[in-house]
């Protein structure tokens, strides 16, 4: 072994990588993971499941719960993609306002859509009960917040598409926003009393239990390496074992590795980074987020802001903490932290991590069935816990015999978005500027 101060470099990489680019504070305070293995020899099973996020996860759950056998097979570790490393919202709905997803989905499916993901939240927090999941789950609505007041407009049209659909939730005026908030810095903000928060990571974890509980089997470190139809099914490859199954379930969305690179031509990749405080005194606590709603803003250029069980306090925008980005966004963080809390002295951040997400060009998810027995449903959009949640129970009914009707989503081909790299690059390049130069003048 050479401890040459290249190897010293390396080593202090890996801690690092391994500290907070990947799921950063959620795997400092998730519970033990579960205990996995990768898949040996050869197996087989009714369903195949690969990736073990929300999608995959709630379809083994469900598949499960249905009395069938499946077997999840993830690259790396449960909860590896967005599942472990997003902020925690579990939001109603899409990003898209309701009646801008009925003209883009067309009225077959757009009412039926949005029916199905404004109620996501019910599901997410059900589980959450029924399998006693220990995950900081707190169902005290969410606050989208006007930056602006063009932001403010948006969230007025927001509200009353909603509430013409029944939905609770209310804008607030500035004052009340002021005081649920904790900071000066907003106009008003839209409280959706559907939404909650979580710690992303566990409740991924907490779905893994549950599923091996009800007779799923799981594998780690089990990389889907290539995959082939067979007479009556699929064998997938390995490197450490074979599985052959009847149908499949792909969920690999904004992570396609190995066998599945290629669907990244399918999504414009979109990146999202954290920073964690420690917690924070009693004091200042009693006057950040009081009711612990989590919450975000209208801008491009989006921000996140909530607090995990210990009060820290977590936020988040567009972009990577790779290189030299770490230090830029770390100072982006704090700069506005001492604006829109200020309230906090000196700010200290123990964590900083990113993940990546899918968009594509309609923001509308997209259900592929690759042959009748594979399918896959991806491209939330930067939303995924309660549609991912979802949408995994969905497609355990469909792979099982149930009909593509009731998934309230066309089937689409894969299609590659030809401008995928210049909007990636885009949205990279675009908010390293932006909070480059935001808050300095
Ligand atoms: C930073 C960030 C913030 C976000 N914030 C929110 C939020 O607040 N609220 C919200 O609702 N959504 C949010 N999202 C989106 C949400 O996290 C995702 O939509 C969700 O995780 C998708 O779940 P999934 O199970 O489909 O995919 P993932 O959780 O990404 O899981 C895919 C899995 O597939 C595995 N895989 C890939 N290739 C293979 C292979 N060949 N073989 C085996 N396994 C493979 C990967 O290792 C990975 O574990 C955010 C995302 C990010 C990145």
């Amino acid at each position: 072994m050479s401890d040459s101060p290249k190897n010293f470099i390396k080593i202090l990489r890996e801690l690092m990588e391994e500290k907070n680019i990947k799921q950063g504070l959620w795997a400092a305070t998730a519970p033990a993971k579960p205990k996995l293995i990768s898949i040996q020899g050869d197996q087989r099973t009714d369903v195949a499941i690969i990736g073990g996020g929300y999608t995959g996860l709630s379809a083994a759950l469900h598949l499960a719960k249905m009395g069938k056998e499946s077997v999840v097979l993830e690259a790396e570790d449960i909860g590896y993609g967005g599942a472990g490393r997003n902020v925690g919202l579990v939001n109603a709905g899409l990003w898209l306002m309701p009646e801008d997803l009925i003209k883009l989905a067309g009225p077959e499916y757009g009412d039926r859509l949005i029916k199905v993901l404004g109620d996501s939240p019910d599901l997410v927090f059900e589980l959450i009960e029924e399998y006693g999941i220990e995950c900081e789950a707190l169902r005290n609505g969410t606050l989208h917040c006007a930056d602006s007041k063009k932001g403010y407009k948006v969230l007025q049209q927001r509200e009353e598409q909603w509430l013409k659909r029944g939905a609770p939730v209310r804008l607030l005026g500035r004052d009340e926003a002021v005081s649920k908030t904790g900071s000066n810095s907003f106009y008003g903000a839209l409280l959706d009393k559907r939404a909650g928060t979580i710690q992303p990571l566990a409740y991924a974890y907490g779905l893994a239990n549950a599923a091996l509980k009800a007779g799923a089997k799981l594998y780690n470190h089990s990389p889907v390496i290539g995959f082939k139809k067979i007479r009556n099914g699929w064998e997938l490859n390995t490197p450490t074992g074979k599985l052959t199954a009847k149908s499949v379930i792909i969920a690999v969305h904004a992570y396609p590795g190995y066998a599945f690179k290629s669907y990244k031509k399918s999504m414009v990749s979109m990146s999202f980074f954290q920073f964690a405080t420690p917690p924070l005194s009693r004091d200042v606590l009693e006057t950040i987020l009081p009711e612990r709603q989590g919450a975000w803003d209208t801008n491009l250029i989006l921000s996140s802001y909530r607090l995990d069980a210990a009060g820290r306090l977590i936020v988040g925008s567009v972009g990577t903490v790779e290189g030299f980005a770490y230090g830029l966004h770390e100072s982006w963080v704090k700069r506005t932290i001492a604006k829109t809390f200020p309230q906090i002295e000196d700010t200290q951040l123990e964590y900083g991590w990113h993940g990546r997400f899918a968009m594509n060009t309609n923001h509308i998810p997209r259900f592929h069935v690759l042959e009748k027995n594979m399918a896959m449903i991806t491209s939330y959009n930067g939303r995924g816990i309660g549609p991912g949640t979802v949408f995994g129970k969905l497609l355990a009914e469909y792979i099982t015999g149930g009909s593509p009707e009731d998934i309230p989503l066309p089937i689409s081909k894969i299609e590659s978005i030809w401008s995928r790299n210049f909007w990636g690059i885009f949205y990279e390049v675009g908010a390293r500027l932006y909070h480059s130069i935001q808050r300095r003048i």
